[in-house]
């Protein structure tokens, strides 16, 4: 198996409501809820319901109904803060870490999404 999901990790407790998270947006598949530790005036974390790992999991074994489910979550919420131009904001940033070179933390898929103010250009 290429990926071990660990079914104790912190976004997994999340889904099961296990411990409490600041809910913005619930999708069939998909859950959006502010970062706990915020980098930016919108911090939001966009994770799918289903055990997945990181992108690569998610993008090879998710099923299309949750994939897309899962971009238009994304979509939805940058648009529900205000950020989506196409709702007539200022933009937003969308990142998600996978793997140890990219320092992800908690092994359960999660897109970071930050609006709010000017986030510059990104170098790293
Ligand atoms: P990194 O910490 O290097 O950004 P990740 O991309 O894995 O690694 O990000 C994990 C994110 O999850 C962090 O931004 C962290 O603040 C957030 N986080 C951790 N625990 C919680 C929690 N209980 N509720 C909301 N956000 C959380």
């Amino acid at each position: 198996m290429p990926y071990e999901y660990d079914s104790q990790n912190i976004f997994a407790r999340i889904l099961r409501g296990e411990i409490p998270c600041a809910r913005v947006h619930e999708t069939e598949h998909s859950l959006a809820f502010k970062d706990i530790n915020p980098q930016a005036p919108t911090h939001v974390l966009v994770i799918p319901k289903g055990a997945y790992v990181n992108y690569d999991h998610f993008s090879a074994e998710a099923s299309d109904a949750e994939i897309v489910d899962f971009t238009r979550a994304v979509g939805k919420v940058a648009a529900m803060l205000g950020h989506a131009q196409i709702a007539g904001g200022e933009g937003y940033r969308i990142l998600s870490n996978a793997g140890p070179d990219a320092h992800q933390e908690v092994p359960h898929l999660h897109v970071h999404i930050f609006g709010g103010k000017f986030l510059g250009r990104m170098i790293k």
